[in-house]
């Protein structure tokens, strides 16, 4: 195969300059250091028929009961059982089945969602150094319900993720027990990342989106913040889900307050993915690149995280925007990487099919 310059991916470089790469190595997916660092061993992955990306539903168990949950959805796993009916595992037994996991798929990252995933916070105190020690990059997705140990915040492949849906008021109606009050007293002494899902109630007023990324913007544990649109599934009518229009007001809203606050975290080309999203999952090589698994550690959650049916045109994952809009770049002018990612499946399809 002939030499491969990824260098020359042309991404365009995210409108703020704190936003850039070098502010950290957060990771939901690394699209930016993907571009970079992480693209060739990723690509090697692949090759070699693996996905690079790993996610894992640790547990089944969740004291919350968030309005728009995809994990406990009917259709989450398919037609025949759902997150809850699952056995899953906790102490050892779980320690090293997620050990096993990671060693049968290899991934450079790992995403660690639930269920709740400080459910088994003890598991994970064990888990964490080890996949670090392993040169896992790991994400831990979470609701922040209970203390977040303060040692994790010296452990380097380590970024944590909190789950916030909008301000106090209408966070801690849908988000009891995880108030704001527990978040803010849970995740004292961290560095970590606000994750917020936009739905249909935070576009009531202009300025909602602005006054949470300025409350948030001011609070030291937040090193960054991410905002993703809601995505639907197939059927569903909820007060959640966004129209058309709410999806252009809500991205509009987004530049602005992007431009405005340097934590926010939406360069141009998640920007670009969120606006022109994958038509399908054979399209969203965030899907065809991630394993997802659930709770028992064996049952695969499919097309992507979400499970059941998504609407893939109303995605608004940021991981499947950013890699779309870097998949409808040319390499050297020429090949668009998805094109390359296409191919390049297709031959670690075969390879491993023939291994
Ligand atoms: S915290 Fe997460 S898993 Fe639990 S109900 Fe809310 S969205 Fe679902
Ligand atoms: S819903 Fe989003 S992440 Fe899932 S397959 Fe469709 S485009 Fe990809």
């Amino acid at each position: 195969m002939p030499a491969f310059d990824y260098r020359k991916i042309m991404c365009r470089p995210p409108p703020n300059p704190e936003n850039s790469r070098t502010q950290s190595r957060t990771a939901l997916l690394h699209w930016e250091e993907m571009t970079h660092s992480d693209l060739l061993p990723a690509w090697g992955r692949i090759l070699r028929g693996y996905r690079p990306m790993l996610s894992l539903e640790i547990t089944k168990e969740c004291p919350l009961r968030c309005p728009g949950c995809y994990a406990y959805g009917g259709q989450h796993l398919g037609e025949l059982v759902t997150l809850r009916d699952l056995t899953d595992r906790r102490g050892d037994d779980l320690v090293n089945g997620v050990l096993a996991v990671v060693r049968r798929h290899r991934p450079i990252h790992l995403s660690i969602v639930g269920g709740e995933p400080l459910v088994r916070w003890r598991e994970l105190d064990a888990l964490l150094p080890k996949l670090d020690a392993m040169g896992v990059e790991v994400q831990v997705v979470t609701s922040a319900v209970r203390p977040i140990p303060a040692h994790w915040a010296s452990i380097p492949s380590l970024h944590l993720v909190v789950s916030v849906d909008g301000l106090p008021p209408e966070h801690d109606r849908r988000r009891t027990p995880a108030t704001y009050e527990r978040i803010l007293k849970h995740i004292a002494g961290q560095s970590l990342i606000i994750h917020c899902t936009v739905t249909r109630h935070m576009l009531a007023r202009e300025d909602y989106l602005h006054e949470f990324a300025e409350f948030w913007s001011n609070r030291p544990e937040a090193r960054k913040i991410w905002f993703s649109l809601y995505t639907p599934q197939e059927g569903e009518t909820s007060e959640e889900r966004l129209t058309r229009d709410d999806r252009r007001r809500a991205l509009s809203m987004l530049s602005g307050v992007a431009a405005r606050f340097p934590k926010v975290y939406l360069p141009r080309v998640v920007m670009d993915g969120l606006l022109h999203p994958p038509e399908s999952p054979a399209e969203c090589i965030f899907a065809q690149s991630t394993t997802c698994i659930s709770a028992d550690l064996e049952t695969r959650i499919t097309p992507c995280q979400f499970g059941g049916k998504p609407v893939c045109e109303e995605c608004g994952c940021i991981a499947s925007s950013g890699l779309a809009s870097i998949g409808r770049y040319a390499i050297a002018g020429m090949v668009p990487v998805s094109a390359l990612f296409s191919v390049s499946r297709k031959i670690g399809t075969l390879w491993g099919a023939a291994a």
